[in-house]
């Protein structure tokens, strides 16, 4: 298949602008190494524009009603529910992942725009009875004001649509640094919102130097509010500065995610499950499984099955027929990769499947699995984001509790086991924000989507994820 590619632009106010620098990056299709396409990166005067334009969305936004504003967003998801077509291979030429794991995306992020819409229309406040019966207590809620989000390159829709559902639902203005790598479907995604008719300024789409751009807009007068997805050392700098200008903050950051698979599991269930989850987007998922807790008296079948499920997957270009795992993202993450590997190897590892890059084009790196794999290996402790699983066998399910909660990382947890007992133990005794018990991750955007520890605080699901963008006000009213 081939497919066109968009230069991409910022929107400030509602317009498609160049960078007034006329300053581009280069967009890579990481299954060829080819350029494909531009992306504007703005420089200081288009962020005070886009600021601006922000805050003159806020006003007229906040005062739009809840159930106005619904309406628009709903138009907006049946536009991007419309485009999907269209959309998916955008973001397979700029971020990889195979043709039908984009539609998906895309497909989602209309049933998340349109779930924020309806949870929006019930932002309820609340009346307290009053010490005293002449004056009326009300709690009312408010938006906190203009956001200013920073989105990674592995989701490049998903990780706006989030983000951008929970703001507009609570009447915030929206203003976003998408990822340089992966700009063109996050901007369709955007489109939609402009096509739908908002105002002016109420969503707003930056690229440039990321350090750049979060230095500026966080401390800015204008943003009241921070949302980050991305790596745990870049998370912690920007609640530093959060913190440092008093600005509420969401910190979505990295996970290591621990999967135990207990001696009752269902060994083919667990397979399919957590080895589909592994190898989806080439493992560059923060909530992927990566430590493989297998029980010893099992652990040898499991194994032996993963391997066969990581051969059976078809590495190669999204764009073609029958892909089921396409390129790393940018080539950062194959050398990360083959530094993983090394590592593990070097320590005592067993290389099972995988292990190595393919070919010389792209950045292709084969599923792997590596057995045995001592604690202090690389994989073990630092998140691989890629497609390598790690496994290690326990003997009693408080070992695997044990090393599951070791890390400072509590993003996201799975396990397997037949057994109603195991299943409440782990519930409750892995510190993590979710816990996905025989099944892969399906995360939907009405049950809350965060971490614990050195993995964020906030939610980015459920009404929890509105709240973050709401100010609570209490208001007393005196019968005069
Ligand atoms: P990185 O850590 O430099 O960047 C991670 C993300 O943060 C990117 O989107 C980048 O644009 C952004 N970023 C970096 N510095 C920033 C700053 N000062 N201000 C605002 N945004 C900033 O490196 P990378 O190579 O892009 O990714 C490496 C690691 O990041 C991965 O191994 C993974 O652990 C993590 N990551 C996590 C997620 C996630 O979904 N939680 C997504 C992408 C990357």
């Amino acid at each position: 298949m081939t497919a066109s590619y968009p230069n991409t632009q910022l929107l400030i106010a509602n317009e498609w602008v160049d960078a007034a620098s006329g300053k581009t990056l280069d967009v890579i299709n990481p299954a060829t190494g080819q350029p494909i396409g531009k992306v504007a990166h703005a420089g200081k005067e288009d962020l005070d524009r886009a600021l601006a334009a922000a805050q003159k969305g806020f006003e007229a936004w906040r005062f739009t009603p809840a159930h106005e504003r619904a309406a628009l967003m709903r138009k907006a998801a049946g536009l991007v529910r419309e485009r999907a077509n269209e959309i998916a291979p955008l973001l397979t030429q700029e971020q990889g992942k195979p043709l039908a794991e984009a539609r998906i995306e895309v497909v989602a992020a209309a049933d998340i725009i349109e779930w924020f819409a309806d949870e929006g229309r019930r932002v309820y406040g609340r009346i307290v009875p009053s010490r005293n019966l002449a004056a009326q207590s009300l709690v009312i809620k408010e938006p906190v004001g203009p956001v200013a989000a920073f989105t990674p390159w592995n989701f490049p829709i998903n990780q706006v649509v989030r983000k951008l559902g929970a703001a507009l639902a609570a009447g915030c203005s929206f203003l976003v640094k998408a990822p340089e790598e992966t700009p063109a479907s996050p901007a369709a995604l955007i489109k939609a919102f402009v096509d739908a008719g908002v105002p002016a300024g109420v969503v707003g789409l930056v690229f440039g130097d990321p350090a750049e751009i979060s230095s500026y807009l966080i401390p800015h007068p204008v943003i009241r509010k921070i949302t980050f997805t991305g790596s745990t050392p870049v998370g912690k700098q920007l609640a530093a500065m959060a913190g440092q200008h008093m600005k509420r903050a969401t910190m979505e950051l990295g996970g290591h995610a621990p999967v135990i698979v207990a001696d009752d599991a269902d060994i083919a269930l667990a397979v399919k499950a957590a080895g589909a989850a592994k190898f989806r987007n080439a493992g560059q998922v923060c909530i992927s499984p990566t430590r493989f807790l297998v029980h010893n008296s099992i652990k040898a079948e499991f194994t032996a099955a993963l391997v066969k499920h990581a051969q059976g997957l078809k590495v190669g270009d999204g764009l073609a027929e029958g892909t089921s795992m396409g390129p790393l993202a940018n080539s950062r993450r194959l050398t990360a990769m083959a530094n993983v590997v090394q590592d593990a190897r070097a320590k005592g590892a067993k290389v099972v499947a995988g292990g190595e890059r393919i070919g010389s084009e792209g950045n292709f790196f084969a599923p792997t699995v590596l057995d045995d794999v001592p604690l202090d290996a690389s994989v073990f402790n630092d998140e691989p984001f890629g497609p390598v699983a790690a496994i290690r066998g326990f003997d009693t399910l408080e070992d695997a509790i044990a090393e599951a909660n070791r890390l400072p990382f509590g993003l996201s947890s799975y396990a397997y086991t037949r057994s109603i007992k195991n299943a409440h133990l782990l519930s409750q005794r892995i510190e993590a924000g979710m816990v996905w018990i025989n099944q892969p991750a399906t995360p939907t955007p009405e049950m809350p989507f965060g971490g614990v520890k050195d993995s964020g605080y906030g939610s980015e699901g459920g009404p929890e994820a509105i709240e973050a963008y709401l100010n609570t006000k209490s208001v007393t009213i005196m019968a005069a």
